[in-house]
């Protein structure tokens, strides 16, 4: 029999289906002024729903500093870049990004990519493929992209346990003193919360003579005094070989970038095919993302705001028996644990609430461990807090959900 390429993907559709984890995705369109306000095309006709699991985590998509200037760029430049960054692309706007957020992480140069994934991946693939004989140490939890692009690379890939410095620290003492390594971490883990221990991998680096690659996805904007992120927050950027960003969470527009030394970002520019055969982000994208980095380097409202913000809906949390998991960064996980419940709890939210929390589900999260990802920003109003935690009792209640001991009233 002939294969048939229909009824395999089928196939492998029901199989997911059946799990639970089939991915369905929310027809929105954001409003802008009134985010997290959001309209949905759904079943029931069209509504306005509450975001509650943006990444756009300060609201930056909307700020009128980075929409005036992506209206000023598209009625000078026009609406793309023409090119690749080699071939016509490079616009002043992409340039003057660049040095902003070289400054922004107090490196010698910066370069843009057309989002974090591209520049994880192509950065780690180029390191990897190029530097001879280099060992890529890897924190298990890493994101698909940093291990998508040291997979690519060909690499040798020594995978370290979360967090762990007793294992990190066994890896790299196994390895001769010769051999360039290579550390490849987050500071901010995207499904849990959690911090990794910055300071102490860097003390384990040069010990060892290792290069550290950094991706502070999650962090920038959010942290450090400038919005530089985890490091900048700790006095560390200066130790770290390579920090890596998005333009398209805190920041609320698109692109990401890779922050070093001069050699480096020109070895990477010089070599990355996920670089150089692109067309460039289009000169309006870099023009809003340059004003929404200036504008969060001397505004710290922004950040404030989103520390009362989370700490409000933590605390709410609590006071219900919800549980979630206690972390040190803006990320709020609750745990449900089972993928059909966790889809189905969303679906509620969706249908009876107004409220849009994306189901979490395996491969993004462990089996066993889904889980709601709730993202409160400066943008939701106490209002908006109220509802949600109302929303969520009266839903445990009903799917008669696992609660914690009652924290004092
Ligand atoms: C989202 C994410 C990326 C990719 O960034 P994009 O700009 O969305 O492509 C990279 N690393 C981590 C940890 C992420 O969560």
């Amino acid at each position: 029999m002939r294969f048939a390429p229909d009824a395999f993907f089928d196939a492998a559709l029901t199989a997911l289906k059946d799990e639970g984890n089939y991915r369905r995705f929310a027809d929105l369109e954001r409003r802008c002024g009134a985010f997290p306000r959001a309209h949905h095309e759904g079943g029931q006709g069209d509504r306005e729903v509450t975001v509650w699991c943006s990444n756009d985590y300060l609201g930056m998509g909307q700020h009128p500093a980075v929409l005036a200037a992506m209206r000023d760029a598209l009625d000078t430049a026009g609406a793309g870049a023409g090119g690749t960054r080699n071939i016509s692309g490079t616009t002043h706007a992409h340039v003057a990004l660049e040095a902003e957020l070289a400054e922004l992480h107090g490196k010698a140069a910066a370069l843009l990519f057309t989002s974090g994934y591209v520049a994880n991946w192509s950065a780690l693939g180029t390191l990897g493929a190029r530097i001879p004989g280099l060992v890529i140490l890897s924190d298990a939890l890493n994101h698909a992209s940093m291990i998508e692009g040291i997979r690519h690379s060909g690499a040798e890939k020594r995978i370290w346990a979360h967090n762990d410095l007793s294992d990190l620290e066994r890896q790299l003492s196994a390895l001769p003193d010769e051999t360039p390594k290579l550390i490849a971490f987050e500071s901010v883990y995207s499904m849990d919360g959690d911090i990794a221990p910055i300071a102490e991998i860097c003390d384990l680096a040069e010990r060892y003579g290792a290069m550290t690659y950094l991706d502070e996805v999650h962090a920038v904007g959010l942290y450090g005094a400038r919005g530089g992120g985890v490091a900048e927050r700790e006095g560390l950027m200066d130790r770290l070989t390579i920090i890596e960003g998005t333009l398209g969470k805190a920041f609320g527009v698109m692109g990401g970038y890779i922050a070093a030394s001069a050699p480096l970002i020109d070895f990477v520019r010089s070599f990355a095919s996920g670089f150089i055969f692109t067309t460039a982000l289009p000169p309006a994208v870099a023009a809003g993302a340059l004003a929404s980095v200036c504008h969060l380097k001397t505004s710290t409202a922004e950040r404030e705001a989103h520390a009362v913000r989370v700490a409000t809906v933590r605390a709410g949390l609590d006071r219900l028996g919800i549980p979630h998991v206690d972390n040190p960064s803006h990320i709020v996980p609750v745990m449900v644990g089972d993928p059909l419940k966790c889809r189905y709890i969303s679906d509620l939210l969706m249908a009876h609430h107004g409220i849009y929390i994306q189901p979490i589900n395996y491969p993004t999260v462990p089996k066993g461990t889904e889980r709601l990802r709730i993202t409160p920003s400066p943008v939701h109003s106490e209002t908006d807090v109220a509802a949600l935690l109302d929303a969520l009792g009266a839903l445990w209640e009903q799917c008669q959900l696992a609660r914690l001991p009652r924290a004092a009233q």
